[in-house]
């Protein structure tokens, strides 16, 4: 095939990663045909083998490493960053994500001369802190706009800017663009924070032993207004800012352009799983911490009766992240830039949540 454009997707595996490979290689995507590759730390998992995307196992936040596998992928155009490490203090997590990313654009930007963008994905977090800071410091009011100021703490998404400005200099013409999402849903059995996978962990041991659905966030998240950012729209924004000259060089907020309640989406989460809805209850105080504290072999049951894809509850039930998302106020942000900017894409929230799930559910990661 003659190949328009050469994408690298760095985190291939992950939520947003996932979709970037199996959108791109499609014959109708933007600026293609695209040639893919695609890094990840793990070996290749059985649930990616069908997109045509050429898989490279390589930890970018080994300098060596990075620069022996990627610096030989000299017919790479655009590179897309959807990956990042936890260190849970923040300090650390400014370090350690720096070096993932000036590892990889050391290795590409001298050795790739035909490297045209870079699309960096951050998030939300950018406006409100990291989450070690969460209701600790003043953050923005929302709706949150991309000219507003970094706040004055420490936060992984600003040191990665600053590399990316740093390293886009060393190449004359080459371009960037950032992208912020908020909560995304999406698939993905390897993410750190995917909500829908996480949900549906949960709401699948809950009929397993037989049990209600229980809210266990804030009433905030139950009854007032919160967005989200479909996985696929995030890489379509991504891409429409890889190949279109009016997104070149901007940050944007990614979310579906929609509002929801988790009482609606709790709803059909209920009626996937077969389980009893339950409600938000003043005096239920578990988080799902607590609540799938021991549950591990009850999952490795479930996987086994169901004859589901081998995994570990620790790999498909983030639910620190779980308690963040469904306890916290509402951060709405806004799209108008992004609208301004020729991007009108949008997906129903809802809709999308139930895609994920039959996705989830149709690739037997959960029953
Ligand atoms: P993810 O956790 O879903 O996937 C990460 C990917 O990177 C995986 O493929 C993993 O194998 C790979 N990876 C991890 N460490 C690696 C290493 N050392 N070397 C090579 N590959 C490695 O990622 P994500 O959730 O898309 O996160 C990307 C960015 O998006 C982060 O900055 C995150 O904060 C932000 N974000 C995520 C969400 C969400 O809901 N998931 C929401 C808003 C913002």
């Amino acid at each position: 095939p003659r190949y328009q454009s050469v994408a690298l997707i760095i985190g291939v595996t992950g939520i947003v990663g996932n979709s970037l490979a199996e959108i791109l290689p499609l014959s109708d995507t933007p600026g293609g045909l695209w040639k893919v590759y695609g890094v990840a730390r793990r070996p290749c998992p059985a649930w990616t083998s069908n997109n045509p995307v050429e898989y490279i196992q390589c930890d970018v936040l080994d300098a060596q490493e990075s620069h022996a596998k990627l610096s030989k992928l000299t017919d790479v155009t655009h590179v897309f960053y959807v990956t990042w490490a936890n260190m849970h203090e923040e300090a650390e997590n400014c370090k350690v994500n720096a070096d993932m990313l000036r590892n990889v654009l050391n290795a590409i930007i001298p050795n790739a001369p035909n490297l045209q963008h870079i699309c960096l994905q951050t998030g939300r977090k950018h406006y409100i802190g990291p989450f070690d800071l969460f209701g600790k410091i003043k953050s923005h009011e929302p709706p949150f706009h991309e000219d507003l100021l970094r706040l004055e703490v420490p936060n992984f998404y600003y040191s990665l800017e600053d590399v990316l400005f740093e390293e886009v200099k060393k190449k004359e013409g080459l371009n960037w663009s950032i992208h912020r999402p908020g909560t995304v849903f999406g698939f993905s059995p390897y993410s750190l924070m995917n909500i829908v996978g996480s949900l549906c962990v949960y709401a699948a041991i809950c009929k397993h032993e037989g049990t209600v659905l229980k809210f266990p966030g804030s009433r905030a998240a139950w009854e007032g207004y919160c967005d989200a950012s479909d996985a696929d729209l995030v890489a379509e924004h991504q891409i429409w800012a890889a190949v279109d000259p009016n997104a070149k060089n901007e940050a944007f907020n990614c979310s579906n352009g929609d509002v929801f309640k988790w009482k609606h989406l709790w709803k059909v989460l209920a009626e996937q799983f077969g389980v009893q809805c339950g409600e938000f209850d003043e005096k239920f105080k578990l988080s799902l911490q607590e609540m799938m504290k021991n549950k591990g072999p009850v999952w490795e049951e479930i996987v086994r009766e169901k004859g589901l894809v081998p995994t570990k509850l620790e790999d498909v039930g983030a639910w620190w992240f779980a308690d963040v998302v469904l306890g916290s106020e509402t951060l709405l942000d806004s799209m108008n830039k992004s609208k301004e900017h020729g991007f009108v894409g949008f997906r129903n929230s809802k809709t999308s949540f139930h895609y994920w799930i039959c996705k989830m559910r149709t690739h037997r990661v959960v029953p």
